[in-house]
């Protein structure tokens, strides 16, 4: 175990976003996180002040003040790192920033590698991997969905499960083990029944965990979505009413920090993203119909096709016969139907055959609340049930857990056989492993560095 790996260097590194804000924070941890700050603090003798206390003052380069300041001080190991750790606020101009943290550097600590702060936080046992890896996901969530979901593996719902599941297996390796002690006397400490069901067990909840990877990894990247159809159909008015009215949604939050993102929707906390649109953007080449090849790659790269058809062009037969060619891999797909302000009732009615077909006027932005809900309902597993149910959002965590369900079918299969006990111990031990992994009482350099330079520096 790697708890109170204490680090000897002091590293620093601003900790908000760059650009102009009111104020901006330099974060330091390390044993000498505060000597260092006190020695270009006037203010405060800040080594006498407690733990979890405010200080103003001035950032001083021999007499020149580099600016007025509020020092917030962290004493090990009460702080995000458990080391010593100092929070600077100043005034927010990247020349001011830079100025401080240059003289931080002077007087000795060094620039904080990406993530560094959260790894260190890891490594002194302030949480587990899964939960440093939610930290990221945190930063980055967009939508209240990715937010909750984040949220709950950071407090640990995930590594609780994780861990129960291990701590049930460590159990039982532990009483083979000792059967290995005794082989003399061909003793049984373990149940081998008891065993088998605890497998069985561990390994519908593992499948379960991988089943929510499909919504968890909708939740956190988003649906690829295409939209595709005959040239003139209506794909490049439809995309742009769609994304205007995104837009204003976004534009209409007061105070709202997040950006429009281009291409993307959002619909009750899940993104759908527009792949390729920029071939719909242009208007102007009408004539040049995609290519059947160009057709099929799009199709390829996105997990749910909007497909759209003039209604007054085309025939019910026409467009199912050009459905069944579009997706022989039978993805998710809406039918819609566009231009049915061109069209009667009767016209709309020869269509019905079409299953789940979703009638539009994407020039006046007729039925556009139906048309999202069903994209909504295509990538809906069933009921969202994010409060009760944990989820899978980590490619890390699918493969570790990939990993733990083979080594336990291959449990299986030995105790079926009948193998020797040091064989079975051995598959046990590969899926503590795996699962070890997952939250990070197995470690690797690679694995860590892998994990903790996706974060940005200072965090
Ligand atoms: P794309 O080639 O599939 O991208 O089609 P466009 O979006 O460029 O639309 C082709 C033509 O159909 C344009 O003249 C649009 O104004 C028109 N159009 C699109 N949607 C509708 C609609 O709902 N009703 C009517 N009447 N015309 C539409």
């Amino acid at each position: 175990m790697l708890h109170n790996l204490h680090s000897t260097d002091t590293i620093v590194a601003v900790a908000t976003a760059p650009g102009v804000g009111a104020i901006a924070v330099i974060r330091l941890s390390g044993p000498e996180a505060i000597s260092i700050t006190d020695s270009v603090f006037r203010g405060k003798d800040l080594l006498q002040q407690a733990s979890h206390t405010l200080h103003f003052g001035t950032i001083r380069d021999g007499e020149k003040v580099l600016d007025e300041v509020l020092v917030s001080l962290f004493v090990a190991p009460h702080s995000y790192t458990k080391e010593n750790v100092v929070e600077i606020s100043c005034h927010g101009s990247d020349f001011i920033v830079q100025q401080i943290i240059q003289l931080l550097l002077k007087k000795g600590a060094r620039l904080a590698n990406a993530g560094e702060f959260t790894k260190r936080a890891f490594l002194n046992g302030q949480f587990d991997l899964a939960q440093a890896e939610a930290v990221a996901d945190l930063i980055a969530s967009d939508s209240a969905l990715s937010h909750e979901v984040a949220m709950k593996q950071m407090r640990g719902g995930f590594s609780q499960e994780i861990k129960r599941l291990r701590g049930e297996l460590v159990h039982f390796a532990s009483m083979i083990e000792l059967e290995l002690d005794f082989a003399e006397e061909d003793v049984e400490f373990a149940d081998r029944e008891q065993l088998r069901a605890l497998i069985n067990n561990i390994q519908r909840i593992i499948r379960d965990l991988l089943k929510s990877f499909e919504l968890g990894n909708v939740i956190k990247n988003g649906v690829p979505t295409v939209i595709v159809g005959k040239p003139n159909a209506g794909k490049s008015t439809l995309l742009n009413k769609l994304l205007n009215e995104e837009k204003a949604i976004v534009s209409d939050v007061p105070g709202t920090t997040r950006d429009f993102i281009e291409d993307e929707i959002n619909i009750e906390g899940i993104t759908f993203r527009f792949i390729d649109t920029a071939g719909l953007r242009e208007t102007t080449d009408k004539v040049e119909a995609i290519g059947v090849e160009r057709t099929m790659q799009k199709l390829s790269q996105s997990s749910l096709i909007i497909y759209l058809f003039d209604i007054t062009e085309v025939t019910a037969a026409e467009v199912q016969a050009e459905l069944d060619r579009l997706n022989p891999k039978k993805l998710p797909l809406i039918a819609v139907a566009n231009k049915i302000d061109q069209a009667t009732p009767e016209k709309l009615q020869r269509f019905e055959s079409i299953a789940g077909l979703v009638p539009i006027s994407a020039a006046e932005g007729a039925n556009l609340e139906e048309l999202k809900q069903a994209l909504i309902e295509k990538v809906n597993f069933g009921k969202l049930n994010t409060r009760n149910q944990t989820i899978v959002t980590n490619l890390r965590h699918v493969d570790s857990l990939h990993k733990t369900y083979a080594a336990l079918d291959d449990v299986l299969n030995g105790l079926a056989l009948g193998i020797s006990n040091d064989l079975v111990a051995a598959d046990i031990r590969r899926a503590l492993y795996a699962l070890g992994e997952i939250t990070g009482e197995i470690t690797t350099d690679d694995l860590l560095d892998n994990i903790f330079t996706k974060f940005c520096i200072g965090k």
